[in-house]
């Protein structure tokens, strides 16, 4: 079969991976890299990726694609300390004593958040998919923990759309973070960088025969007579990785919408790290960004020569306007930082960085198949109630496998 594959992130590069042994396969990448969401850039002589990135003890298709790769023995294993920072103090929240001082919440308060962390993992999560996870902390934990704790969690990720955004969702993050040692989280990352690993998958996919499209948007599809075209070209079957709703305006089925969220993501270098060594610290403050993700208190900053630190935002709609200088002197007020100490700088906007996971999501969710046109992502149920890197490996795994059905089926 010659397949066609709109993006080249990585449910895109998983699928033709999974598909180029046996078929022609084209990728089209609108961007001239690869990686989407986990793509990466030089810098320095040394590669970062646009937005932090860290894996979880439960990824298994993530270890057996890495394995697969042959980059098994470049997985590290790193304490992920937390904290918050609340009326301008910085409170790290790891070990249990550092909890219990956390003037922010009361000691019943606290033993309450003990009792949901020891519970989210036997928590059925499909039942909690029409629950707004607001109703469910207020009402399981009371208006504190909801307003201390969760409530700069989910403003930090969602925004204004945190009021619809389900339990599901949070409680999933709660079960995936309760992972956790003495002193913090126990987080994975790729020596090196997660470029390793899409860089890889790419020298895979052309070693046998597929053919990478960079720079090249699909800009229309079609469908007519059983067949379909990406950009005038006819596929015998097509795998869409993008949004549904950007499909849709190129040409592809009209399907129930799906909320998105874009991410903007200021990246920037200093000689000295600001956050008490926190990994990822939490803003309960007001900021015009959610959390300061130092990803030198994760990785040693020794390897790169300076410290890094991500400013993680996310929106709807488009960008704020002058977002990036915001950031920038907010962070530099806020943590007695001279704008000249700052060494670089770089801001990443992605307005299709993830779905919003809003009550009601799990029955949107589309399925692989519609009339010959595959679509699979962020948007597919191995991505519910989180997308992940884990989630897009699997995505891409299985759509891979419906294609390969379709094709020993013989309706191609
Ligand atoms: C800020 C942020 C932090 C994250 N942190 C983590 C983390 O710590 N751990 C974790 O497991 N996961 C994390 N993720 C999630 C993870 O990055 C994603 O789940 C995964 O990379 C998504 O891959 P994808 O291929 O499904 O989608 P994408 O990465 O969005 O890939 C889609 C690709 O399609 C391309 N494209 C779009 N339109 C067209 C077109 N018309 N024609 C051709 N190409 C097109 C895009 O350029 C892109 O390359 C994070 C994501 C973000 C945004």
């Amino acid at each position: 079969m010659k397949i066609g594959v709109i993006g080249g992130g990585l449910t895109g590069l998983v699928a033709a991976n999974r598909l180029v042994q046996e078929h022609e396969v084209h990728i089209f990448e609108k961007m001239p890299y690869l990686g989407g969401c986990l793509s990466s850039y030089n810098v320095n002589d040394y590669w970062v990726e646009r937005y932090y990135h860290h894996f979880f003890s439960g990824d298994t298709s993530l270890f057996a694609l890495i394995t697969e790769m042959g980059l098994s023995d470049k997985i590290e294993w790193k304490t992920g300390t937390t904290g918050y920072l609340a009326k301008n103090k910085i409170y790290p929240l790891n070990t249990p004593r550092q909890i219990l001082h956390y003037p922010e919440l009361s000691i019943i308060d606290k033993a309450k958040l003990a009792w949901l962390t020891l519970t989210a993992k036997r928590t059925d999560l499909k039942a909690l998919d029409d629950i707004p996870a607001e109703q469910y902390i207020i009402g399981h934990l009371g208006q504190n923990v909801y307003s201390s704790f969760f409530e700069p969690l989910l403003k930090s990720k969602f925004g204004e759309q945190r009021k619809d955004v389900s339990a599901a969702w949070l409680i999933s993050r709660v079960a995936i973070r309760s992972d956790r040692g003495v002193s913090g989280e126990r987080l994975g990352y790729l020596t090196g960088g997660f470029h390793l690993l899409i860089d890889s998958l790419e020298r895979s996919i052309t070693s046998k025969g597929g053919v990478i499209k960079k720079q090249t948007p699909v800009s229309s599809i079609s469908y007519t007579n059983g067949v379909w075209e990406a950009n005038g070209t006819r596929y015998d079957a097509i795998i869409s990785t993008i949004p549904p709703q950007v499909l849709e305006r190129i040409g592809g089925p009209s399907i129930p919408f799906i909320p998105y969220q874009g991410a903007a993501c200021m990246t920037l270098a200093m000689d000295r790290e600001v956050t008490e060594g926190i990994y990822w610290l939490n803003m309960k403050d007001a900021a015009p960004y959610g959390a300061v993700v130092t990803h030198t208190n994760l990785i040693p900053a020794k390897r790169y020569g300076e410290h890094i630190v991500y400013l993680a935002s996310y929106f709807s709609g488009t960008v704020p306007a002058h977002l990036d200088s915001d950031m920038i002197n907010d962070f530099c007020t806020r943590f007695s930082v001279s704008p000249s100490e700052i060494k670089w700088h770089n801001m990443a906007v992605d307005p299709w960085a993830g779905p919003v996971y809003r009550t009601g999501f799990r029955s949107l969710i589309p399925a692989y198949e519609h009339r010959g046109l595959f679509m699979a992502g962020m948007f597919s149920l191995t991505n519910y109630p989180e997308r992940s890197m884990e989630g897009s490996i699997r995505a891409g795994s299985e759509v891979a496998e419906c294609v390969k059905t379709r094709s020993t089926d013989g309706r191609t």
